[in-house]
């Protein structure tokens, strides 16, 4: 199958006054259609960044310092702000953390429809009304309150309403970066209940950013796992519950409690390094109790361990003979779907 987004090598960095600081470095990641991808990290570990890299709405001091981005093939690093533009909702979309910031406060849920539609050259206001009616309608939200200001609506209703807007063009692709964290948690499993339901009907890729483990595993089919800037572990969502690899994957594990096991959760001591300083070798060994002796010295390549499990640990390295193919480098996007 043929990915619908190839990223390569993709590095994102800030520029200050005094240096420039690499917040993503040489990240690699395929999204086939349909299918739904988790990125998760704790806060501050770029996936949020590489994502509004990928749909090139980085906020300046951030710009792409190197890498693709190739959508069904074409470069999208080569198009114009007014293609980009076309782009952005007609193929790939996007869903916010908090639906209070991204919708507009003074216009009512209609009016954002409304403008976006027209925007896009949907003239015929008849047409605009009616296609709103029908996405408020299959996001649940009953259609007469389109004319209510976002401050009038639950927050759950305003996520959703999010939701209907990315999805006002049917694209093929939608980034939702945090789309529950502001939620509580039966909200939250409702609207993660939402998204499976309308990706199924609609067919859509999801890239979905969280810091939350548990929430990524209940939706996603794969899971990328994120450290300072690197990917360090990728693997399908339950090869990497059952089988994770990188110490810190299996620190973020062991840092949520669970229903099935009596053990308490452990936090992982410490916190990520800031992206202006952060540690040589491998970044997370500041905090890593299974550290070899070049762990602050060489940066761990990402190794295949299968068809689709990829890791960047020194540990594993070591363990993997030298002549097998499994050693081989993975950093470029060489994801296999099953
Ligand atoms: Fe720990 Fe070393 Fe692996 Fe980094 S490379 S996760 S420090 S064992």
């Amino acid at each position: 199958m043929t990915p619908l987004l190839q990223v390569q090598d993709l590095s994102v960095a800030y520029v200050n006054a005094k240096q420039v600081d690499t917040a993503v470095e040489r990240v690699s990641f395929d999204i086939y259609p349909g299918e739904i991808v988790g990125f998760v990290g704790e806060s501050g570990c770029g996936k949020s960044t590489l994502l509004q890299a990928v749909m090139r709405i980085l906020p300046p001091p951030g710009f792409i310092s190197g890498g693709k981005i190739l959508f069904q093939g074409q470069d999208l690093l080569q198009l114009s702000i007014e293609e980009m533009a076309q782009h952005r909702w007609r193929k790939a979309s996007m869903v916010f953390q908090s639906a209070m910031n991204s919708l507009n406060p003074v216009l009512t849920v209609a009016e954002q429809f409304d403008d976006t539609l027209a925007a896009h050259g949907v003239g015929d206001l008849a047409h605009r009304r009616a296609r709103t009616e029908e996405l408020l309608n299959l996001v649940g939200i009953p259609p007469a309150r389109a004319n209510a200001y976002p401050h009038e609506l639950s927050g759950g209703m305003r996520q959703r309403v999010g939701i209907a807007l990315a999805l006002i063009f049917e694209p093929q692709l939608v980034v939702m970066d945090e789309p529950t964290t502001a939620l509580d948690v039966l909200v939250q499993s409702e609207i993660l209940q939402e998204i499976k339901k309308l990706q199924k009907k609609l067919g859509f890729a999801v890239c979905f950013v969280s810091h939350d483990l548990p929430v990524v595993a209940q939706l996603c089919d794969r899971v990328n796992v994120f450290y300072a800037g690197h990917l360090v572990e990728r693997s399908t969502t339950q090869n990497l519950l059952q089988n994770p690899q990188h110490p810190y994957t299996r620190a973020l594990l062991r840092s949520f409690p669970s229903i099935h096991s009596a053990t308490l959760s452990r936090g992982i001591p410490g916190a990520p390094p800031s992206i202006g300083a952060p540690p040589p070798g491998c970044r997370f060994h500041p905090r890593c109790n299974d550290r070899l002796e070049a762990c602050d010295r060489l940066v761990p390549e990402l190794v295949t361990l299968g068809p689709a499990h990829h890791a960047a640990c020194h540990l594993i390295s070591d363990q993997l003979p030298a002549s097998s193919p499994m050693g081989a480098s993975s950093s470029s996007s060489s994801d296999v779907k099953k």
